[in-house]
């Protein structure tokens, strides 16, 4: 589904991913690990096609699509999905307006009809119920005081509606707290899919106590350095990222 080949990027000037090769197959959940500082966001970035990220050799395809020839909404209509890493707060818009304008956005690029608010709260209590969410978040302006987890659930819900073939979750180095991740995990359990790829970015194991990966990559100085199991992640976890620093070459 997704291939991404010798990745060399830029962001301000500095040379941040440097050779980056991953690939994820349908239906497989990909965790990318690292120390702080690695790229991961700048992966994440640059896979949903945000501005300020300079992307000097390599290529990125989506089921054969060129990703990097791309502009950010037609990735999204592609069906590329990165939730917002600091989400923008929008009060007196509310949340609800704003997941349909983003919903029928991508329906038109793709040449479907968009949905009018009739059908748009059919969807919505459909995927409400299965992600077992409450409704309050809807009425809300956007993020508008929303906690850490609540837009950790917002995020989820996002992904649930736009229905993504690559879904690319940056849980951040600040601490989530245990609902947080666990309303992060259960969505992307609930949401694994044959016609769907996760790439899970995170700093510490935790999360993946509750999603178990396909693999596991370890991204440091811009490139992955080792990847394995979900065995991978609680061996990171016990002895830290300092091996690390013996997989980068000298120079590098
Ligand atoms: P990680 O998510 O692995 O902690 P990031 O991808 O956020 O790492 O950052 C990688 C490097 O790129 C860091 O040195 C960071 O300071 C730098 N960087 C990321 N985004 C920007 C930016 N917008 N402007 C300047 N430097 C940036
Ligand atoms: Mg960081
Ligand atoms: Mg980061």
């Amino acid at each position: 589904m997704l291939k991404i080949e010798n990745l060399h990027a830029r962001v301000a000037g500095k040379d941040i991913l440097k050779g980056l090769s991953l690939e994820v197959k349908a239906g497989e959940v990909h965790a990318i690990m690292g120390p702080n500082g690695a790229g991961k966001s700048t992966l994440g970035n640059i896979l949903a096609g945000r501005e300020g990220y300079e992307v000097v050799e390599g290529s990125v395809t989506l089921e054969g699509l060129d990703l990097l020839a791309l502009e950010p909404e037609e990735r999204a209509a592609a069906g590329v999905f990165l939730a917002f890493q600091y989400p923008v707060e929008i009060p007196g818009v509310n949340n609800t307006y704003f997941l349909r304008a983003a919903l029928n956005a991508q329906r038109k690029a793709r040449g479907e009809a968009e949905l009018d608010s009739m059908q748009f709260l059919k969807l919505v209590r459909e995927k409400l119920a299965v992600l077992h969410l409450k409704d309050e978040l809807l009425h809300r302006g956007v993020n508008e005081g929303f906690s850490g987890g609540e837009k950790k659930r917002n995020e989820i819900f996002q992904l649930a509606l736009l229905e993504p073939k690559l879904a690319i979750l940056d849980e951040t180095d600040s601490g989530l707290d245990i609902d947080a991740l666990k309303a992060v995990a259960d969505g992307v359990n609930l949401m694994r899919s044959a016609k769907r790829a996760f790439l899970v970015i995170t700093h510490y194991q935790r999360l993946l106590d509750y999603i178990k990966p396909d693999l596991v990559h370890v991204l440091a100085d811009g490139r992955i350095v080792e990847s394995g199991g979900p065995e991978l992640a609680l061996e990171l976890e016990a002895h830290g990222y300092a091996w690390v620093k013996d997989r980068i070459a000298p120079g590098a």
